[in-house]
């Protein structure tokens, strides 16, 4: 029998993994895909490895800062100004530092007072509890008025969260505003993929397992040991902690009371598409860019070698193409190349320099229940690590609150989840 059994090979399960090692546990982590990492999952090509979705960190992670340096990395770790635009109207503009925001020409005198006022208001504020019942995108309409909600956040929030954005409470928005950095970090030489792997072995160095391509099917938490089914082989353990997605958790885990379930089950997500395209040369000098019309084909294009040098991509050029999506939406159905021809239209529009010719290669990757969606007082609707059945812990996403999903927070979850089970 194990001593602790990990679902999901993702930062939070390899961390939380790592921690138990430490203290001694052996731990066993079952990942389905053949690949650890999960969202923060990399692909290889012709030596190089990158992530299937644009990853960075800010300054003030510190927790996965810290767990960087444990692991012997912080040479690598490099944070760079990067210079970000929005696209709106059919222009694009640099919103790379706050002052360049509010000298934005389509903003008149008193659209710059009203924005400087509550930007500032907000950066300088700390939680407040009023927050989480007051919708952000109409705070943000009251205090910078509608003209520059329009223009800015309102694209922003509607096209992450779709039809939820009015739902989306203050505090998410508060959140994200606060913490975040204007310098951006990243591992050079191979990015996220030296923590995954880092990880991996110092796990394994220390007596722990990492098995991949094992689909977890079933769970039977309702007696010691708790029961395990993979489409590989069964496994019995004392103790559980699942990183899946909480729809999922509540579904595969047998033992959860309805009434725990509940709150928790009716937290909608949306879903990551990501196009990469590797191009021979740059198409952009901007490495962020945000699409503020939303019939656009996708929400955000991210020229990576605008933050980390062309050099370690064997000089190609890789360009992701974004989009959070309901599973419904008819891109999920697409292959790259109908997906590529679908978001040309787009691409042309915003990037006069593409041509087609200039793919090396393209792949596309689908991140399921990429962003989990929040609605007003989602504070109070946070599942706890610790469930009502003993012996089994809950540490994912939606977890993550006030701060958006994050690998920060995915490595802080981790080291919760892992104190969770020491302690008891
Ligand atoms: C498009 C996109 C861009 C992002 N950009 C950034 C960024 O710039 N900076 C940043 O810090 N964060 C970013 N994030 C968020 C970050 O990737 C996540 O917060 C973090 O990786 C979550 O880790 P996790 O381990 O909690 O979840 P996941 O990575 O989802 O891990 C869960 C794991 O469980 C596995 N699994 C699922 N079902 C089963 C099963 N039945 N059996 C076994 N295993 C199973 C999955 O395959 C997966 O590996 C981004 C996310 C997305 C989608």
């Amino acid at each position: 029998m194990q001593q602790v059994v990990i679902l999901g090979g993702g930062l939070t399960g390899l961390t939380a993994a790592y921690e138990l090692a430490k203290k001694g546990l052996k731990p066993l982590v079952l990942e389905k895909e053949k690949d650890l990492g999960g969202l923060a999952g990399y692909f290889e090509h012709d030596g190089f490895k990158l992530e299937k979705f644009y990853h960075h960190i800010f300054q003030s992670d510190t927790a996965i800062i810290d767990l960087s340096k444990e692991l012997g990395l912080d040479n690598n770790l490099k944070f760079r100004t990067s210079k970000n635009a929005m696209y709106y109207n059919d222009k694009l503009y640099n919103i790379t530092k706050p002052l360049d925001i509010l000298k934005l020409p389509i903003f008149t005198a008193l659209d710059r007072i009203k924005l400087a006022k509550a930007l500032a208001y907000l950066k300088l504020s700390n939680f407040e509890s009023w927050m989480e019942d007051k919708s952000a995108d109409s705070w943000l309409a009251d205090e910078f008025g509608e003209n520059v909600q329009k223009v800015l956040f309102r694209p922003l929030l509607e096209s992450k969260f779709g039809r939820f954005h009015t739902d989306v409470p203050l505090t998410w928005f508060w959140a994200r505003l606060k913490f975040r950095t204007v310098k951006l970090g990243y591992w050079d030489n191979d990015g996220f993929s030296l923590l995954i792997e880092g990880l991996k072995e110092k796990i394994e160095e220390l007596g722990g397992q990492v098995l991949t391509g094992v689909e977890v099917k079933k769970v039977d938490a309702t007696n010691t040991p708790i029961k395990i089914e993979t489409n590989k082989k069964n496994f019995e353990t004392e103790k559980l902690i699942s990183t899946l997605p909480l729809a999922v958790s509540f579904k595969l885990i047998q033992g959860f009371f309805y009434e725990f379930a509940k709150d928790y089950l009716s937290q909608p997500y949306y879903h990551a598409l990501n196009l990469v395209l590797l191009l021979k040369e740059p198409i952009s000098s901007y490495y962020w860019v945000s699409l503020h019309n939303l019939d656009e084909e996708f929400l955000a294009w991210i020229n990576h070698t605008n933050l980390v040098p062309a050099e370690q991509y064997g000089g190609l050029h890789p360009v992701y193409l974004a989009n959070y999506l309901p599973i419904d939406d008819v891109r999920f159905t697409l292959n790259t190349d109908q997906l590529l021809k679908r978001y040309e239209k787009t691409l042309y529009k915003i990037a006069p320099d593409y041509d087609p010719k200039l793919i090396v290669k393209k792949f596309s990757f689908v991140g399921p229940y990429g962003q989990p969606i929040v609605g007003l007082n989602h504070g109070e609707k946070v599942a706890p690590i610790e469930t009502p059945l003993e012996n089994v812990y809950l540490a994912s996403m939606s977890q993550v609150y006030p701060q958006d999903r994050g690998t920060n927070y995915a490595v802080d979850l981790g080291q919760k989840a892992a104190d969770t089970v020491l302690k008891n």
